[in-house]
């Protein structure tokens, strides 16, 4: 069991976060936005930057080479729905990031904004010290924003139909 906290300053305790999330056993800051098939979309539970999503596969596999091709093809129709939904938010570019080192497969769909760029730079190299930034300066208005933004993007997904 890991213990960690949440944006809202909840703890969140899981065994493998993927699987608690994409269960339902571990609530999560505004909940699952699209509930699919085979893959789930929720924002980033832990870091406070609206737009901050996460696509998780629902089985525990490292990779992405493990998925079936209709897995696959949900997850990357997830993805592009869900950059679709950001860009109508104002983001202009995202930043996807998957990593095997982590053991339950998910993608970060992470939003540039412009004050990111000012401040820190653009790209990968960067998002570590964005996200560490956005956890120690978060507001209650930033956190009204990133639940704000979770509404718009679920929105999105009912508008166009998107069901899983
Ligand atoms: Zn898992």
């Amino acid at each position: 069991m890991r213990t960690e906290t949440d944006f809202m300053g909840n703890e969140m305790t899981f065994d493998c976060m993927g699987c608690d999330i994409t269960s339902g056993k571990l609530a999560i800051p505004g909940g699952i936005i699209y509930q699919g098939t085979s893959a789930i979309l929720a924002a980033d539970p832990e870091v406070p930057i609206p737009g901050f999503l996460v696509i998780n596969a629902r089985r525990h596999v490292r990779s992405l080479s493990e998925l079936d091709d209709a897995e696959r093809h949900e997850v990357i129709d997830i993805a592009v729905a869900a950059e679709k939904a950001l860009k109508t938010l104002g983001v202009s570019e995202v930043t996807l990031v998957q990593e095997e080192r982590s053991s339950h497969l998910h993608i970060w769909i992470f939003p540039n904004y412009d004050w990111m760029t000012q401040q820190f730079g653009k790209g990968v190299s960067y998002l570590r010290d964005i996200m560490q930034y956005a956890e120690e300066h978060a507001d209650d208005a930033t956190r009204q924003e990133v639940l704000s933004a979770i509404e718009k993007v679920r929105a999105y997904f009912e508008e166009h139909g998107i069901n899983g």
